[in-house]
């Protein structure tokens, strides 16, 4: 940390497993440093008035610098704590789930009321974390499942930002992509496709290798890069659309993204024009679900817990295109325009896509 310009005091808040494994490393290293620093074990939500309580502790110990280690919520709510105090925030995930700990979001949820647990609102702070750190023997030693989800969030990045680009829309900062974003998207697909499989196997040992290392990059820092300076398109809104369905409430953000995936190439698919990029799209597509396949994560709606060909799937999957669709969604980042009718057609061509490749394993 005092490589990058940052000095105590520091606040750390963090999960409570994280505490057990890293409080004795803190303790010594910021010993070592001369820093004043303070624990905090993280209440639970990235709600309002748990990101109030961080920044008033910030307030409290003169915080110079605020440390979130842990999952996704207690990085959000730690750096909305970070933003209102207008500190430097140092982000250090303990699971390679998703793409956030590189970006500048947090996710506020509500704790009280009939809505307790719902997204209430995302915020896009004034700057990107100082630091991003990750540990790789502590993602070695976390569930492999929360790996592959990382994973399926980091497959996303690449196809998303293609159709943002392609449509001409704005990144997630409002401003216009870089050819830079692009690749780094680009790269980021590349590198999880070579070492993803191989990854897995090195979480499921708990030894970190250079397959999990590339991993880690491409899903943490490739990814977010990717996807704030590039921008988002269908299968984070199908994500979104998936959240509306109780059965798959235990699927994880990138599990559920993966599927959106699928449904995004699929709606690619039924946009082209020309045979020839319609057969380019079937074969991109067809890959990509053996590589998900490959890697444990669900490609068709009954992984996802909703079961096939029943009245209640039907009507699940027509709230889940409403959802997807609604207005200020990221579907309509797509180069065309997309509505229910197409997004039910996608989310069964994704489906029998993940049926067929499942059945050929
Ligand atoms: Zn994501």
């Amino acid at each position: 940390m005092q490589a990058v310009g940052l000095s105590g005091p520091v606040l750390i808040v963090a999960g409570n497993a994280a505490i057990t494994r890293l409080a004795p490393t803190w303790a010594a290293a910021f010993a070592e440093a001369g820093w004043l620093h303070r624990v905090r074990a993280f209440g639970g939500e990235s709600s309002r008035r748990e990101i109030e309580a961080l920044a008033r502790e910030a307030a409290a110990l003169g915080a110079a610098v605020i440390v979130a280690a842990g999952g996704g919520k207690t990085l959000d709510a730690a750096r909305a704590a970070a933003a209102a105090r207008r500190l430097p925030f140092v982000s250090c995930p303990t699971v390679c789930s998703t793409d956030a700990p590189t970006s500048a979001l947090s996710v506020i949820y509500c704790d009280e009321g009939p809505t307790a647990g719902a997204v209430e609102s995302l915020e896009i702070h004034r700057r990107s974390p100082d630091l991003v750190l990750v540990d790789t023997q502590v993602i070695a030693d976390s569930p492999p499942r929360f790996l592959a989800a990382g994973i399926g969030d980091a497959m996303s990045t690449f196809y998303e930002a293609r159709a943002a680009v392609a449509a001409g829309k704005p990144n997630m900062r409002g401003g216009r992509s870089t050819r830079a974003a692009l690749e780094l998207a680009r790269l980021c697909r590349d590198v999880v496709l070579e070492h993803g499989v191989a990854a897995l196997e090195a979480s499921h040992r708990h030894v970190p290798d250079n397959a999990l290392e590339q991993v880690v990059e491409a899903a943490t820092l490739l990814s977010g890069l990717g996807f704030e300076s590039a921008g988002l398109a269908a299968a984070h809104a199908i994500h979104n659309g998936l959240t509306v369905v109780p059965a798959m409430h235990d699927a994880l953000h990138g599990e559920k993204v993966a599927f959106g995936t699928l449904v995004q190439l699929a709606l690619e698919q039924r946009a082209a024009t020309a045979a020839a990029a319609r057969v380019a799209l079937e074969s991109e597509a067809e890959r990509v679900a053996s590589f998900f396949v490959s890697t444990g994560l669900p490609v068709t709606l009954g992984q996802l817990g909703l079961p096939a060909e029943t009245e209640a799937t039907r009507v699940a999957v027509q709230a889940i295109a409403h959802r997807a669709t609604t207005t200020g969604e990221t579907i309509h980042n797509m180069p065309f325009p997309v509505d229910v009718a197409a997004v039910v057609a996608a989310i069964e061509a994704a489906d029998s896509l993940g049926r067929r490749t499942l059945a050929a394993v």
